[in-house]
């Protein structure tokens, strides 16, 4: 039968891991990658996917069925979402949590207008660990629910550690604080401060001239990003930074600590360990796809979150063989 056949707007760490995760599914083909810079400077893993101008993207209406957009949260999406659900049936990564009720509606308008599917804030926070929220909520209607993220590298944190003044390179990861982990799987339903759920590490390459315990205090201080942390700060080689530190390793827990009935302890927990944060995300992304297309088949329109999507729509499987396997 014929191929799901998917487009890439956008070609960063997200983009490369679409390119991949599609190769693993036989179901799809990559039609091609759309990039704001020359073609010619965006180099794909497979050299035979053809890389097109951005302003060319509106021509493959008919060539596209999912759009997988790999833009960043921050600036790319909430101009990119809206323009291109107009045109496509999309999935997207948009994960400024405060901001995805507006982004929802500005996509929900386009996708409407346009008549197709937009899936938003699909990956794994927000996205799977958000269905194991609900899940949690739902099930366990008397009980607390925490996230607790890591150990991974935090992007946004990083880049804050960057940009204090004699740094001249550095990561950060976000950890959670195992005692507070255990007590929570123990079933105390502890109130936790942000202080007691995670901690900072710092990795920094201090620049020529600048003073350690400057810096160090910088970064410790520094109010929204630190200051609410215990942080440490670690000072390492630029040849320590490259070889030890060029992954994106990330993760996390979602758990929900409840009572039933006569007030019997319940636990549920989903966890993720992930080597590459943007592969995995990547990966949700592709599998989401395929549902996208299945419900603009459907004759559905306008945006949609992972909430709405019953879980069989991601599979390759038709839902008689998902019932005799996996059931
Ligand atoms: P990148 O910064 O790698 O890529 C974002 C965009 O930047 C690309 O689409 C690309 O657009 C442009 N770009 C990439 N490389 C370069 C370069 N060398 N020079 C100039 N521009 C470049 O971001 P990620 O792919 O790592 O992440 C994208 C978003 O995914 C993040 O903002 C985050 O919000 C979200 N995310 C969501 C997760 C979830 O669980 N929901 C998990 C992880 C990430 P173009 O090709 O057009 O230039």
């Amino acid at each position: 039968s014929k191929k799901i056949r998917i487009g890439i707007a956008g070609y960063g760490n997200l983009g490369r891991g679409v390119e991949s995760a599609v190769a693993q599914n036989a179901d799809m083909e990559l039609v091609g990658v759309f990039s704001r810079r020359p073609p010619a400077s965006v180099s794909l893993l497979d050299a035979s996917v053809p890389v097109y101008p951005w302003d060319d993207i509106e021509n493959f209406r008919d060539a596209i069925d999912v759009l997988i957009l790999c833009g960043g949260s921050r600036t790319d999406l909430p101009e990119q979402g809206p323009a291109l659900a107009r045109a496509f049936t999309t999935v997207d990564s948009f994960d400024t949590h405060a901001r995805i009720p507006e982004y929802y509606a500005a996509v929900d308008a386009a996708a409407q207008a346009g008549g197709n599917v937009a899936l938003i804030s699909v990956g794994w926070d927000p996205g799977l660990f958000s269905l194991n929220r609900l899940f949690g909520e739902a099930i366990l209607p008397e009980g607390a629910t925490y996230t607790f993220w890591g150990k991974g590298l935090s992007q946004g944190h990083s880049d804050a550690v960057r940009r204090v003044p004699g740094v001249k390179g550095g990561v950060q990861y976000t950890v959670p604080v195992p005692q507070a982990v255990q007590r929570v799987r123990d079933g105390e339903q502890p109130v936790l401060s942000t202080r007691e759920k995670h901690k900072r590490e710092c990795f920094v390459v201090l620049a020529e001239g600048a003073d350690q315990a400057q810096v160090r205090d910088a970064i410790v201080t520094m109010p929204d990003y630190f200051a609410d942390y215990d942080t440490t700060v670690t000072f390492i080689s630029e040849e320590t930074l490259r070889r030890e530190h060029n992954a994106m390793p990330h993760g996390g827990f979602v758990i929900r600590s409840g009572t039933t009935g006569t007030g019997n302890k319940q636990i549920m927990e989903y966890a993720l360990a992930l080597d590459s944060n943007p592969e995995f995300t990547s990966s949700v992304l592709v599998a989401y796809a395929r549902a996208a297309y299945r419900l603009k088949q459907a004759g559905e329109r306008g945006a949609r979150s992972v909430f709405d999507v019953a879980p069989g729509l991601l599979s390759p499987k038709s839902a008689a063989e998902l019932r005799k396997e996996l059931l």
